[in-house]
C-alpha cells in the first residue's frame, strides 16, 4: 500500500469539507493516507481525521501563522519520510498555493483542479477541466510523488470507525511568508465552494440593493446555500472577490447551482459549468447561459426571486 500525504485545512480545529474529501478520496485509492495538520487548534482534528481514513496524523507544531513556504518545505520533506507516492490538497485558495510548492520541492507536476482520480499501472491519472473549462483533459504520471489539487464537491464523502496514529512534528521556521492576518466569516455563513446549493447574481441584478433579493433566495435553503457573483459584480463593488465563480475566482461543483442575471461569459462557465444541477434566470432568451443550464427561467429577476424565494420556502416546509 503507497503511503499518500494529505494536507488537511481546518478552522480552530473543525476540518474543511473539501480537505476530508481529499482524505476520502486518498482512502479510496487504496493506500495509508497520512494526513498533515497545521496552525491553532490542529491536534483537536485528529479523531475526525482518522475516521475519514487517516492512518497516521502529522500535527504540525509552532505553525500559529499560516506560511505557504514553510507549509511546502513541510509536506515535501514528509513525503520523503513517508515514501509517498503521492501528495493531495484542496483546490481551495490555500491548496492551489501551497500544492505547485511542494510539486517544484520533489521535481514534480502540480495537477490542478481534478475532478477524478485513479491509481494506474506505477502511478495515477486524473482528469481536469482544459481550456477554461471547454473540455476534459485525462492526465498522469508516474515516478516522481505525484501532486494534485481536488476540486471541493466531487469526491465522496464518507466515514467509517477508525483511529488514526499521532505524531507531533516541529514545523519549518525557517519561512519567507507568513500570513500575518485573517478575516473571519460571518458565524454560519458557507463559503461558495462548500455549499451544496450556490445563489449567484450577476450585473443583471441592476444594483446592488436587489443583492438582498438574492441573500434572500440563498437563505431559503435553510443554511445549505452560499451567495456567489460574477466578476461584473465584483468588479463594481457589490459582492467581495471571495464570492466570484469563474476564471480568476472561485471554481464550484455544488448540488445547484442558480444563475441570476449572469449572461454566461466563457470565464464564469469555467467556474461553475461541472455544477449538477444548474437553473438560469435571465430576460434575454439568447443568453449563452441557458446552453448550459438544465432548467431556464426567462424574466425579470427582480420579478422573479420573490416568488421563487416563496415557493422554495414552501416547498421544504412541506419536506
Ligand atoms: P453581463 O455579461 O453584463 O450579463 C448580464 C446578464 O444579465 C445578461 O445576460 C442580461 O440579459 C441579464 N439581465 C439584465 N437585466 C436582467 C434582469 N432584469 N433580469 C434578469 N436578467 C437580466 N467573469 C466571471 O464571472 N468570473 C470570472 O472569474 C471571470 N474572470 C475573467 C478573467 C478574464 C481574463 C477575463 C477577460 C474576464 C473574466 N470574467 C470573469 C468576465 C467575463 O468575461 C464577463 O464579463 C462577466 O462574467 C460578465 O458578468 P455578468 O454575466 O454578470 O454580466
Amino acid at each position: 500500500m503507497s503511503n499518500i500525504i494529505v494536507f488537511v485545512e481546518h478552522s480552530q480545529g473543525a476540518p474543511r469539507r473539501a480537505s476530508l474529501e481529499a482524505l476520502c478520496a486518498a482512502r479510496d485509492l487504496g493506500g495509508a493516507p497520512v494526513a498533515v495538520v497545521s496552525g491553532p487548534g490542529a491536534d483537536q482534528c485528529t479523531e475526525v481525521l482518522g475516521r475519514h481514513g487517516a492512518a497516521k496524523v502529522v500535527v504540525l507544531t509552532g505553525a500559529d501563522q499560516h506560511s505557504p513556504d514553510g507549509l511546502a518545505s513541510d509536506l515535501a520533506a514528509i513525503a520523503g519520510e513517508e515514501s509517498a507516492a503521492a501528495c493531495l490538497v484542496a483546490a481551495s485558495a490555500t491548496g492551489r498555493d501551497v500544492l505547485p510548492r511542494v510539486a517544484a520541492l520533489l521535481d514534480s507536476v502540480p495537477f490542478a483542479d481534478c475532478v477524478e482520480l485513479r491509481a494506474e499501472g506505477e502511478g495515477y491519472v486524473v482528469v481536469r477541466p482544459w481550456l477554461a473549462g471547454k473540455c476534459l483533459a485525462t492526465v498522469g504520471s508516474s515516478g516522481a510523488v505525484f501532486c494534485a489539487t481536488l476540486r471541493p464537491n466531487v469526491f465522496p464523502l464518507s466515514e467509517a470507525d477508525g483511529a488514526a496514529d499521532i505524531v507531533e512534528r516541529p514545523a519549518c521556521a525557517d519561512v519567507q511568508l507568513r500570513v500575518t492576518a485573517t478575516e473571519a466569516k460571518p458565524a454560519g455563513q458557507l463559503d461558495v465552494q462548500e455549499a451544496p446549493v450556490v445563489v449567484a447574481g450577476g450585473r443583471g441584478m441592476k444594483e446592488e440593493e436587489h443583492f438582498a433579493l438574492v441573500e434572500g433566495l440563498a437563505a431559503a435553503f435553510n443554511g445549505q446555500a452560499a451567495v456567489g457573483a460574477s466578476r461584473a459584480v465584483v468588479d463594481n463593488g457589490w459582492r467581495p472577490h471571495a464570492e466570484q465563480v469563474g476564471q480568476t475566482g472561485k471554481t464550484v461543483s455544488p448540488q445547484l447551482y442558480i444563475a441570476i442575471g449572469i449572461s454566461g461569459a466563457i470565464q464564469h462557465l469555467a467556474g461553475m459549468r461541472t455544477s449538477k444541477v444548474i437553473v438560469a434566470i435571465n430576460k434575454d432568451p439568447e443568453a449563452p447561459i441557458f446552453r448550459v443550464a438544465d432548467y431556464g427561467l426567462v424574466g425579470d429577476a427582480v420579478e422573479v426571486l420573490p416568488a421563487l424565494t416563496e415557493a422554495i420556502k414552501q416547498a421544504l416546509a412541506e419536506q
